[in-house]
C-alpha cells in the first residue's frame, strides 16, 4: 500500500489556488527516501512541503505527492559559542525563536511570520526588514543535507556542492528534499527593540527617510496607504526598530491571541470600505509620534495575533503582488504602481514598502535584489484584478525588476524568464521528480 494518501483540496495561502495532492507525512529522515522512490500513485511528481505559508501555487502541486515535513522538527545541535544551530527542515520560526531567545540568540533574517519552517525559509530564500543589513536568510545558511529522487544523499555548504548549494537556498523546493539545515544565529542582548513610527506624506519621502535611517536602524518598513491619490499619494508610516541592548530574554508566547472564525462577505471588500480603513489607520498611526520599547515578535510578526487572518479576504480568497525595482526606477515605478492600483479602486490593506540593500543574495533564484519591494494584497474579484496586476506587471518588466514567487500564483512564463535571468542555470539543478503548480506554469 502507498504511504500517500489522497487529501480533500489543499489550499495555499492565499486561498485561490487549490486541490488534492496524495500526501505523506514522514516521522524520520530516513524515511525519505524510500518516499521519494516510491512509483505509486502512477509516478506523480513530489515536492516538499512547510507551514503553507506560500500566497500561490509554489508550495502546491495539486494532482501530485506532497511531503509534508513538519513532524521532522527535531533540533539536532547547538553551539552557543558559534551560535550555529542543526535542526530537521520542518522546524517552525515559532519553535525556533523560543529556543534561542531564552539563550540570548536570534534568528538572523525572519520572515513577516512565525509561522514558516526553516525549510520553507530556505526554499523561498526569504528576506526581512533588516534586508539592508543582513541579506536573506541563505547567508546565514552554513549546510543543507539534501535528499534527491535518485536516492543520493547530499551535504551542500558554500564550497561542496556550490552550485547545487545556491540553487537549493532559494530554490523553491525543486531541487530536492532539504532534510538537515544548519544556520549562524546572531546573538541578542534583549527580547525587547526600540522601536520608532514616522508618518511620511509621499514616495520621496519614504525614500529620504530610508536613506536616514539604515546606517543607525537594523530593522527598516513601511505601511503605505495605497487608497489616496493626487498629493496623498504614497503617504504612510516609516517603522525603523533595533534589538535593545538590554531587557528580559523572554521571547513571549507564542500563538494567536484572535481567530478569524468565519470568510468575510465579498461586499465587505469594496473601495469605501477598505478607504476607511486606510484613512483610520494612518489617522491613528500619525498621531502616535516617538519611540517605544516593545517585544521583538510583536513588532517582526504583526499578524501572527490573529490565526487565519487569511480569511478576511472571503470565500474568494486574494492575491498578494510582491515586486522589487532597481534603485534607479525605484521611485517612479513604486509611484507608477501605488497610482494603478489606486485608480481601479483596487485598494489593500496590507501595502507595504521597504528598501532591500547591496548585499548580494546567494541563490540563483533569489528574489531580493538592491532597489525598493512594494507588496500589496488584493481581494480576488477575477478578471478586473488579474487585468490590473497585468498592468502592474508592466511598469515592474520596464523598471527592470522582478515578482516574488512565494507571493505569486499568476505570474507569465515571460516575467519569470525575464526576471530571473539565471533561470536557465538553475532548471539544470532541478531534480527530474520535483514540481510544483509554480514551476508548470513558468516552464509552460
Ligand atoms: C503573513 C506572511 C508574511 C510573510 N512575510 C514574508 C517576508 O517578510 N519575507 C519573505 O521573504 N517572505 C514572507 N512571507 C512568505 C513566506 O516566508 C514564505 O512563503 C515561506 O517559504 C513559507 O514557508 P512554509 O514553511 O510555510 O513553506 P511552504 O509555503 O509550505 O513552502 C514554500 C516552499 O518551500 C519548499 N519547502 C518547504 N519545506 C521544504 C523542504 N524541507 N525541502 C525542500 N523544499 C521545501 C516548498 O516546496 C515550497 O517551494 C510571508 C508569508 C506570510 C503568510
Amino acid at each position: 500500500m502507498s504511504a500517500f494518501q489522497k487529501t480533500e483540496a489543499i489550499r495555499s495561502w492565499g486561498r485561490v489556488q487549490n486541490g488534492p495532492h496524495w500526501a505523506a507525512a514522514p516521522h524520520w529522515r530516513d524515511e525519505i527516501p524510500a518516499l521519494l522512490g516510491e512509483q505509486a500513485p502512477a509516478r506523480a511528481a513530489v515536492l516538499a512541503t512547510g507551514l503553507g505559508r506560500s500566497y500561490g501555487d509554489s508550495g502546491l502541486n495539486v494532482g501530485g505527492r506532497a511531503l509534508a515535513m513538519t513532524r521532522l522538527n527535531r533540533l539536532i545541535a547547538f553551539d552557543p559559542a558559534t551560535g550555529l544551530l542543526r535542526s530537521e527542515a520542518g522546524l517552525s520560526l515559532a519553535d525556533l525563536i523560543a529556543f534561542c531567545v531564552p539563550r540570548g540568540f536570534y534568528p538572523p533574517v525572519v520572515p513577516g511570520t512565525s509561522y514558516v519552517t526553516l525549510g520553507g525559509m530556505v526554499a523561498n530564500d526569504v528576506h526581512g526588514k533588516n534586508h539592508h543589513a543582513a541579506g536573506t536568510i541563505g547567508r546565514w545558511v552554513t549546510a543543507i543535507d539534501l535528499a534527491r529522487s535518485d536516492g543520493s544523499q547530499l551535504r551542500l555548504t558554500p564550497t561542496q556542492h556550490a552550485d547545487l548549494f545556491s540553487a537549493t537556498i532559494g530554490g523553491l523546493g525543486l531541487t530536492g528534499v532539504m532534510t538537515e539545515i544548519e544556520i549562524r544565529l546572531r546573538p541578542i542582548q534583549s527580547a525587547n527593540m526600540e522601536v520608532e513610527d514616522i508618518p511620511f506624506a509621499n514616495v520621496e519621502a519614504f525614500f529620504d527617510l530610508a536613506r536616514e535611517s539604515e546606517g543607525s536602524w537594523e530593522y527598516t518598513v513601511a505601511w503605505i496607504d495605497c487608497v489616496s491619490a493626487g498629493r496623498k499619494l504614497g503617504r504612510g508610516i516609516f517603522t525603523r526598530a533595533r534589538h535593545a541592548a538590554d531587557g528580559p530574554l523572554e521571547a513571549g508566547p507564542a500563538g494567536a491571541r484572535l481567530s478569524m472564525p468565519i470568510d468575510l462577505p465579498r461586499w465587505a471588500f469594496n473601495s469605501a470600505s477598505i478607504g476607511l480603513f486606510n484613512e483610520v489607520y494612518w489617522r491613528r498611526k500619525a498621531q502616535r509620534r516617538g519611540t517605544r520599547r516593545q517585544k521583538l515578535t510583536k513588532i517582526l510578526f504583526p499578524l501572527d495575533s490573529i490565526s487565519r487572518w487569511n480569511r478576511m479576504y472571503g470565500s474568494g480568497g486574494m492575491y498578494q503582488y510582491q515586486c522589487v525595482v532597481p534603485p534607479d526606477s525605484a521611485s517612479d515605478a513604486v509611484r507608477a504602481l501605488l497610482a494603478q492600483a489606486s485608480a481601479a479602486g483596487e485598494g489593500s490593506f496590507l501595502a507595504v514598502l521597504k528598501t532591500f540593500g547591496g548585499v548580494a543574495s546567494p541563490g540563483l533564484l533569489s528574489f531580493p535584489m538592491e532597489g525598493a519591494t512594494l507588496a500589496l494584497d488584493f481581494p480576488n474579484r477575477g478578471e478586473r484584478t488579474l487585468a490590473l496586476m497585468e498592468r502592474m506587471d508592466r511598469v515592474v518588466a520596464e523598471a527592470g525588476g522582478r515578482l516574488y514567487p512565494a507571493k505569486d500564483g499568476r505570474m507569465s512564463s515571460a516575467m519569470f524568464k525575464s526576471g530571473y535571468p539565471n533561470w536557465r542555470r538553475f532548471a539544470a539543478h532541478v531534480d527530474p521528480a520535483f514540481s510544483s503548480g509554480f514551476w508548470r506554469r513558468v516552464m509552460a
